[in-house]
């Protein structure tokens, strides 16, 4: 359950940011989708966007939709921790709305890539939790990569190259799970981040529960 405020619970805990990458092809999109609908007190990270809404987009669940005035505004205000250019729309993922969560006691998830990672790392240390998913192999990683077997030789060897240039960055993460099934690499997951709720510093309500234990 994620607090309203911070004072109305002896057991509150301060949320983590949930990093998870790999290169594409690993299983990351399917170990978050189940972390979120089965863990309630983790959310999607929503990015801020310039891009115009799509059909069935809802505000503040797929995106923050903003005019490039206002993102403008936010970029030189400080308030992402990264952002960047893509396909001509400009998306970054804001402090305020993060931080109010993990204030609340609730979790954040990240799906993002090395470079991405590596910026919020840096601007946001202590609340950061970094999981890198691999392939069980890279003839299991080529038969992932292959999809529907329409594509050519080129295509599968160009993502391929991809997928080893993003495992090339595994050194810069906390925890690495092999995806060699993915119910096992989900419950791994799983324990990483039970295991790191429970950090000291993050169970900042400890603190009177355990000087009531110390005066009994
Ligand atoms: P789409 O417009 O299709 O939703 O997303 C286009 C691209 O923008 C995707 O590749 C997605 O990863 C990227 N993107 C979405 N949100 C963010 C963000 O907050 N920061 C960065 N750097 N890229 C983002």
């Amino acid at each position: 359950m994620v607090h309203e405020s911070q004072d109305d619970d002896t057991l509150h805990r301060r949320g983590l940011m949930l990093i998870l990458s790999s290169p594409s092809g690993a299983g990351k999109t399917t170990i978050a989708r189940k972390l979120l609908a089965e863990d309630d007190e983790i959310a999607a990270s929503v990015s801020v966007t310039t891009r115009p809404m799509r059909p069935g987009e809802v505000e503040g669940k797929d995106y923050y939709f903003v005019d490039k005035a206002e993102f403008d505004r936010m970029v030189e205000a400080n308030e992402f921790y990264e952002w960047a250019v893509v396909f001509g729309n400009c998306y970054g993922t804001p402090k305020a709305h993060i931080r109010d969560r993990l204030k609340a006691g609730g979790d954040v998830l990240f799906d993002i890539d090395w470079q991405g990672t590596q910026q919020l790392y840096q601007k946001a240390q202590a609340d950061v939790v970094r999981v890198f998913i691999l392939p069980p192999s890279l003839d299991e990683l080529r038969r992932r990569l292959t999809g529907r077997g329409t594509d050519s030789a080129e295509v599968i060897a160009a993502r391929m190259d991809r997928a080893q240039a993003e495992i090339s960055h595994w050194d810069g993460y906390d925890y690495v799970v092999i995806n060699d099934e993915v119910e096992g690499c989900f419950e791994k997951v799983r324990e990483i981040l039970a295991a790191e709720r429970m950090k000291r510093t993050r169970q900042t309500g400890l603190i009177d529960f355990v000087r009531g234990l110390m005066r009994g």
